[in-house]
């Protein structure tokens, strides 16, 4: 009897405590498979936890950074560019002075120019006599007046030589532009010519002062503002005596890189 109850009642024990063990067992697994359910569903909510997570999550979960970082690089871009220092001012047909632009002028061999820029000018012309050159600024400040007094000129001279009216003035502002156009009004512009060879013609680049300022310009914060390749791009003819000061800084970038005034100031 005994042998008979006992594996009975051994057989009943055991599936008592079997049957706990297989639910704790099947939770176990349960809960194993919703792990990696679960899981992802953290590292997406931007919980510091998972594993494989970080060098991908990083950027992501680092989004409330980033996006303190998106900020401000939009607004002062713009301002920068409104705000350009003074002596990076572009002055063109396209973006013209208004009549009552004023700027404070000190006096300098042959003119008046921005009182700000008018060491540095003097400076280089100093130094090219110390080397034996002679350069004469033959323009440099123009008023309003002036320069609209100098471009009537011009198209007189050309309606003489024969041209319409409409060609005159379109061809005047390649050489000398209406008032409002000149960076000559800026006070920043300066035509520098030889002293022996004082016409303004290509010729000029030839003479030892141009080839001098044409290397050393920009050491004085001066650039060649018209350059001969890019005529099309400043819509004024070669000037090889018209030197712009823009500051050393970009004086040295746009001549070592040949590029104009418009190219620098992505314009
Ligand atoms: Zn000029």
């Amino acid at each position: 009897m005994e042998p008979h109850h006992a594996p009975r009642h051994a057989r009943k024990r055991g599936g008592r405590w079997l049957l706990p063990a297989l639910v704790g067992s099947a939770c176990a697994v349960f809960l194993l498979c919703l792990l990696p359910h679960l899981m992802p569903t953290a590292s997406a909510s931007g919980q510091p936890a998972a594993s494989p997570a970080p060098a991908e999550s990083a950027p992501d979960s680092g989004t409330p950074g980033i996006s303190v970082n998106w900020e401000p690089s939009p607004s002062p871009a713009p301002e920068e560019q409104e705000e350009a220092p003074w002596y990076l001012r572009l002055v063109n047909l396209e973006n013209r002075l208004s009549q009552d632009f004023t700027v404070e002028l000190a006096q300098v061999d042959g003119g008046q120019f921005d009182a700000r820029a008018a060491e540095a000018l003097s400076q280089m012309l100093a130094d090219m006599e110390a080397q034996g050159l002679s350069p004469m600024v033959c323009s440099s400040f123009r008023t309003w007046e002036d320069q609209e007094t100098l471009h009537q000129n011009k198209i007189g001279r050309l309606l003489e030589e024969g041209y319409s009216q409409e060609a005159a003035e379109a061809e005047a502002s390649r050489w000398v532009v209406p008032a409002g156009a000149s960076e000559h009004q800026l006070g920043l512009a300066a035509d520098i010519v030889a002293s022996q060879y004082q016409i303004l013609e290509e010729e000029q680049e030839n003479t030892p002062e141009q080839q001098w300022l044409m290397a050393h310009c920009q050491e004085y914060g001066f650039i060649l503002r018209y350059p001969k390749d890019k005529t099309e791009v400043t819509g004024v003819g070669y000037e090889p005596w018209h030197y712009r000061y823009v500051g050393v800084e970009a004086a040295q970038e746009i001549m070592a890189q040949g590029i104009c005034l418009e190219e620098y100031l992505g314009q």
